[in-house]
């Protein structure tokens, strides 16, 4: 190990990390709470073939600290958690591997609640659901959103109104050229709603059959996958891949906002910067791409009401607007200032503990 435990926790700020272990159905798994403030911890179950340890408990913690700042921007009262499960092979995934987990996350007593993530499917969250409550992102029939990609979608419209808004005075979306990298779950739905909205728009995917579907049904044009970046366009939106703001993409781009879902759209932080002195306007993916998220969460109010869940969801457009003030009043570029939102919200409401008093015996019985 590079650094000890506690060394990981200190350099991601952790409250805790429970470590798994369940012989018999072959679980080793890390689950990390990174921080509470806000509320539970939320975040994914992700299965993988890591190579070490190490790199099991660092992509926990990695992952949960980036939901505490994805549920804090997007004003959820949830913390960020994560789980990490190791395993050798694809076969030692199935019911006794996810019961057992389950049973480990119900003894959590509700610090922790879970999800999908990369290698879990909605059936292995049925097989953990068997043992606890503690799960988001369940089917409709058993009580949730019924998957994310329609919100997610949802939230990138909005978002790009807000960048329209900012940069042309006006959030309407009719007439805007926008072009779309990736019309897989959730690009596919962004397409339909800019088509309806009337926006022109012109597509690329590396599945042949996805641009078949997308020109046929919503009548859009397509281009080459490395023609997508030069298209003359107002919105570029990555609905594809992480990574593709990047030195050899950015000389190319001619829009005037980046709006899209895919995660991790910066190569490195710089990035943010050049775009900012190119004058692209770049909303930042984890403010943009959090409808899905932030309707999963609908599911803990009682039960899932997609009409609730839509109207939060359209919180994504003030929540750019807040990260373009803070962009502008503090001038950063506005990856940073989708930190600076989250971190402020966190400490603010961290003071709010404060004023929780305990009310003394006397006063609580005369109340009764
Ligand atoms: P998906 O796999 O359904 O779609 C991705 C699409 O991108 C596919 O059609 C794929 O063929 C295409 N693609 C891959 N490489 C490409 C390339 N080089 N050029 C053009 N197209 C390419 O995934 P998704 O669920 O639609 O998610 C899209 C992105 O949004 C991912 O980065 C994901 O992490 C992120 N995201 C998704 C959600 C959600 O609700 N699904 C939420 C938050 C973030």
């Amino acid at each position: 190990m590079k650094k000890s435990i506690f060394e990981y926790m200190e350099e991601y700020g952790h409250e805790q990390l429970v470590f798994c272990r369940d012989k018999k159905a072959g679980l080793k798994a890390i689950i990390a709470i990174h921080d509470t403030t806000l509320g539970p911890a939320v975040g994914g179950t992700r299965v993988w073939a890591y190579d070490s340890e190490e790199d099991a408990l660092v992509d926990a913690l990695r992952l949960s600290q980036g939901m505490t700042y994805k549920y804090a921007a997007a004003g959820i009262n949830l913390g960020g958690g994560k789980t990490t499960v190791i395993i050798e092979s694809p076969e030692q995934k199935g019911e006794g591997l996810f019961r057992a987990l389950g049973r480990f996350i119900n003894n959590l007593n509700g610090r922790y609640i879970t999800g999908e993530d990369v290698g879990t499917t909605v059936g292995d969250l049925e097989y953990i659901n068997m043992e606890t409550d503690l799960v988001l992102g369940l089917p409709v029939e058993s009580g949730g959103s019924g998957g994310p990609s329609p919100y997610t979608a949802i939230g990138v419209i909005e978002g790009m109104k807000a960048c329209c808004k900012e940069v042309y005075g006006d959030e309407s979306l009719k007439g805007k050229r926008v072009a779309v990298q990736g019309v897989g779950n959730v690009g596919y739905d962004v397409v339909n709603h800019l088509v309806e909205n009337g926006a022109d728009v012109v597509i690329a995917d590396i599945d042949e059959n996805k641009v078949k579907r997308a020109v046929g049904e919503l009548k859009v044009r397509a281009v080459g996958v490395d023609q997508i970046y030069s298209v003359d366009c107002d919105i570029f939106s990555p609905c594809a891949l992480g990574a593709i703001i990047n030195d050899k993409t950015i000389p190319k781009l001619k829009c005037k906002i980046i709006a899209g879902s895919a995660n991790n759209q910066l190569e490195e932080a710089r990035h943010g910067e050049v775009l900012g002195e190119k004058g692209i306007l770049y909303a930042p993916d984890f403010i943009i791409n959090a409808g899905g998220t932030i309707a999963d969460t609908d599911q803990l109010e009682g039960g899932f009401c997609p009409e609730r869940a839509k109207k939060k969801v359209a919180r994504v457009y003030d929540n750019v607007v807040k990260v373009l003030e803070i962009s502008k009043r503090e001038c950063i570029p506005t990856y940073k200032a989708a930190d600076r939102l989250a971190e402020e919200r966190i400490r603010k409401m961290g003071e709010l503990k404060r004023l929780r008093v305990k009310m003394p015996k006397k006063i609580a019985r005369a109340s009764v």
